[in-house]
């Protein structure tokens, strides 16, 4: 296994993911990774890594790869070839897409953040503040806005002060004020707290104004690099049509390029050659 650089300084630093420095901190490493469900590839030869303080969007299609690599990162799902390296002191913080609550089950903000584990009223306090939504403490869960609810999953994710902060299709229902305005918080969090933040979003217009990075996954890293310079390369281009005016990009492909998927449709979409339009069901 290749020498990690931060790994040795971990050993012997005890401040190994929270100190403060002035260059980047690797928190995690993926190298040539692989990874089959039940044998069909869902991840192939993927070379990625994640920096402190870094926000890093996933893009592609549906059926390209994005929930298999975060669950890579976390290390709920070990790679079949290649390595996956954390620090071994990360922190993770996760925001889920969905959270179903039964909604005949009471449940009050403040008992959600206690769970899995309970914490005092001025750490709930504290996480509500930094998502901007004091006050709702005592509401119940089931009365609240979309918007609401994504902020105090976003609120429990940072009680466990994390290193760094996952959103899966966080903002999936809210209106594109209220995504906006959440992928707003999400650049001051990381600006006040220092973490990573590894984002999937189909909300690309508004994701990618947010990231230093993208990552256009479908199945393979197709390519990568800051907003800007992956918004004009061609593999994104085939993915998800020549303008980034928002989710609708996501709805068009032109089949004016030979990319090594472009035979085949990923899961849960229907490719029609007669008008050049990928469909991704959502
Ligand atoms: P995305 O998040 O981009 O929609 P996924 O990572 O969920 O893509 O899925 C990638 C591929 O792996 C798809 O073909 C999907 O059907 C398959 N897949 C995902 N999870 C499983 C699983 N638990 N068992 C079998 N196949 C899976």
């Amino acid at each position: 296994m290749p020498q990690m650089p931060w790994l040795n300084r971990a050993a012997t630093a005890s401040e190994a993911v929270r100190n403060d420095t002035d260059t980047p901190q690797r928190l995690v490493t993926l190298r040539n990774v692989t990874l089959k469900h039940n044998s069909t590839p869902a991840l192939r030869n993927v070379d990625f890594h994640i920096d402190r303080g870094e926000i890093i969007t996933v893009v592609g299609p549906n059926g390209s790869g994005k929930s298999t690599l975060l669950r890579a990162v976390v290390g709920a799902l070990p790679p079949s070839t290649g390595f996956v390296q954390r620090n071994p002191k990360l922190r993770i913080g996760y925001v889920p897409q969905k959270l179903h609550i039964d909604p005949t089950l009471p449940l009050t903000v403040r008992r959600f953040l206690s769970l899995p584990h309970k914490v005092s009223d001025e750490q709930a306090q504290a996480a509500l503040e930094q998502v901007n939504v004091t006050g709702l403490a005592q509401r119940q869960m089931v009365g609240l806005s979309g918007g609401q609810f994504q902020r105090v999953l976003l609120a429990r994710a940072l009680l466990s002060e994390p290193d760094l902060l996952i959103l899966d299709e966080a903002t999936q229902g809210l209106d594109q004020p209220g995504s906006a305005a959440f992928y707003r918080l999400v650049e001051t969090l990381r600006r006040d707290l220092g973490c990573a933040i590894l984002m999937v979003s189909h909300e690309l217009h508004v994701v990618m104004a947010a990231s230093d990075r993208v990552i256009c996954l479908n199945g393979h890293i197709c390519c990568e690099g800051a907003p800007a310079q992956v918004a004009t390369a061609p593999e994104y281009r085939a993915l998800f049509g020549s303008g980034t005016q928002g989710a609708l990009a996501l709805y068009r492909h032109d089949h004016d390029h030979s990319h090594e998927h472009s035979t085949s449709c990923p899961d849960d979409c229907e490719q029609s050659h007669e008008d050049n339009i990928l469909r991704v069901k959502t």
